[in-house]
C-alpha cells in the first residue's frame, strides 16, 4: 500500500497517447473511406476546443453532479472482503449513475459536445441497447433528434431497452444485413453519418473506432478513475494496489485506469467474456483468441479467420459480446502495462449470485465478470491491500437471462 500526503503528490506526468496520428504505439489510427476524413478532422477540432472550453467544462459538470448523479459513490464491500480473506475491496458503483451503467458519461459528454458543434440530430449504434439507451436519454435532456441504428437479431433480444428507446422519442432503425447484430449497426451507422455530417453527429459508444473517437470516449469516461483517487484518498490516505474492471470495447476499464496509469506501483487487470471458454470458439476474449487486425476504422486485437474475416462471438453479457477491442488497450497488453484476463459465463453467473447475497447489489453480467476474476486474485493478496473493481452497471436488465441459467430454460420471468 502506497500511502500518500496529499492527493496531489503523484501528478500524472504528460502522457504521450494518443499522438498526432490517433495511435497508441502500432494501434488506433483512422482506417476510413475517404468521405469520412473530412468529419473525422472537424470533430478532432470541435473536440478540442470545447475540452479548453472552461464555460463547455463548467456545463458538463452540472449536469453530471445534478442529472447523472455523481460522484458515484466508492464503497468499501466489508462482507466481501472477509469472504474472500484477501485484500480489502472497495467497489467503485457505476451501477448508481442515471440509466444505471457508466454509459451515460460518454453518451452526455458527446451529446452536449455535437450540440456545441451546431449539430441538430444524432445518430448510435447499439448492441444490448445499454449505449442506446443513455444516448436516447441524453438526447431527451438536450432536445436533439436521435435515431439508433440496432441489429434485427438484436431488436428481438432487447425488445425492453428499444421500447425505452422509443419511450425516450429515438427511432430505432432496424438493421438486417450481415448477422444483424452489434458490427452489423455500426457500418449503418458510419454509413449514415456520411450521407448527413452536415447536421448530424454519430454518438460512437465506446473507446473504439477511428480517431478521435477513444480519445473523446476516455476523456469522458476517465472520471470514473479520478473519483475514485480522491474518495480513496480521503477514506485510506493511499492509492490502490489493483484495479479490475470489465473490458467490452474498453470503455469502463479506461474510466477506472486512466487516472492511474502512470502510477507504475498500481496494477490493473481487464477482463474480457470468455463465453464458453475460448479453446471452444464461442467467446469474446480477443486477447487470449485473436490476432492483430482492423475492424471499424482502427488497428487493434480483433477475432477473425484466416481470410480476415469476422468470427461470431458468444458472452451470456451482451455488453462484452464484440470482436475487436479498444487500441489503447492493445498498446497497454503489448507494453504489459495492464493485464488481461477472461471469465467464462458460468464464472460470471456465479459471481453474479455471489455479490448479490454478500453485498445486496445485483450487478450487471458485465460487471459481473470483474468480479469473477476478483474471485481468483483477491484471495491470494495481502490483507493491507486495496482492490477497487468497477461495478460498470446494475443487473436489473440481466434478471431474465439470469433466471434462464440459474433456473433453467423454462424460467420466463
Ligand atoms: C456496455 C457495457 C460494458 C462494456 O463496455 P465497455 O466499453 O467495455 O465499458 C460494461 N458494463 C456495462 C454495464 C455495460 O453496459
Amino acid at each position: 500500500m502506497q500511502q500518500l500526503k496529499s492527493l496531489s503528490e503523484t501528478p500524472n506526468a504528460p502522457y504521450p497517447y494518443p499522438d498526432a496520428r490517433g495511435r497508441y504505439g502500432q494501434f488506433g489510427g483512422r482506417y476510413v473511406p475517404e468521405t469520412l476524413m473530412h468529419p473525422l478532422q472537424e470533430l478532432e477540432e470541435a473536440y478540442a476546443s470545447a475540452k479548453a472550453d472552461p464555460e463547455f467544462q463548467a456545463t458538463l459538470a452540472a449536469f453530471q453532479a445534478n442529472y447523472v448523479g455523481r460522484p458515484t459513490p466508492l464503497y468499501f464491500a466489508q462482507r466481501l472482503t472477509e469472504h474472500w480473506g484477501g485484500a480489502k475491496v472497495y467497489l467503485k458503483r457505476e451501477d448508481l449513475a442515471h440509466t444505471g451503467a457508466h454509459k451515460i458519461n460518454n453518451a452526455l459528454g458527446q451529446v452536449l459536445l455535437a450540440k456545441r458543434m451546431g449539430k441538430k440530430r444524432i445518430i448510435a449504434e447499439t448492441g444490448a441497447g445499454q449505449h442506446g439507451v443513455a444516448t436516447a436519454t441524453a438526447c431527451a435532456l438536450l432536445g436533439l433528434d436521435c435515431e439508433v441504428y440496432m441489429g434485427t437479431e438484436d431488436m428481438e433480444r432487447q425488445k425492453l431497452n428499444v421500447f425505452r428507446m422509443r419511450l425516450l422519442g429515438s427511432k430505432v432503425t432496424g438493421v438486417h444485413s450481415g448477422t444483424k447484430t452489434l458490427k452489423d449497426a455500426i457500418n449503418e451507422a458510419m454509413r449514415d453519418w456520411v450521407t448527413n455530417v452536415g447536421d448530424t453527429h454519430y454518438v460512437l459508444g465506446t473507446v473504439e473506432g477511428p480517431h478521435p473517437y477513444p480519445l473523446i470516449c476516455r476523456d469522458f469516461q476517465s472520471i470514473i478513475g479520478r473519483e475514485a483517487r480522491a474518495q480513496l484518498f480521503e477514506q485510506e490516505g493511499c492509492l490502490p494496489d489493483l484495479l479490475i474492471a470489465c473490458v467490452g470495447g474498453g470503455s469502463n476499464a479506461i474510466g477506472l485506469f486512466f487516472d492511474f496509469i502512470l502510477e507504475e506501483k498500481v496494477k490493473m487487470i481487464g477482463v474480457e467474456a470468455g463465453g464458453f471458454g475460448p479453446e471452444t470458439g464461442q467467446h469474446a476474449a480477443r486477447f487470449a483468441g485473436g490476432v492483430i487486425g482492423m475492424l471499424h476504422g482502427a488497428m487493434s486485437y480483433v477475432l477473425q479467420d484466416a481470410n480476415g474475416q469476422i468470427k461470431g462471438t458468444h458472452s451470456v453479457s451482451a455488453g462484452l459480446d464484440y470482436a475487436s477491442v479498444g487500441p489503447e488497450h492493445a498498446y497497454w497488453r503489448t507494453t504489459g502495462r495492464v493485464e488481461y484476463a477472461y471469465a467464462n459465463d458460468n464464472e460470471a453467473l456465479d459471481a453474479f449470485q455471489l455479490i448479490s447475497r454478500l453485498e445486496g447489489i445485483i450487478p450487471a453480467l458485465e460487471s459481473a465478470h470483474a468480479i469473477a476474476h476478483a474471485c481468483k486474485v483477491v484471495p491470494t493478496l495481502p490483507k493491507d491491500d486495496i482492490v477497487i473493481i468497477n461495478l460498470s452497471g446494475r443487473g436489473d436488465k440481466d434478471v431474465s437471462q439470469a433466471a434462464r441459467f440459474i433456473l433453467g430454460e423454462e424460467a420466463n420471468l
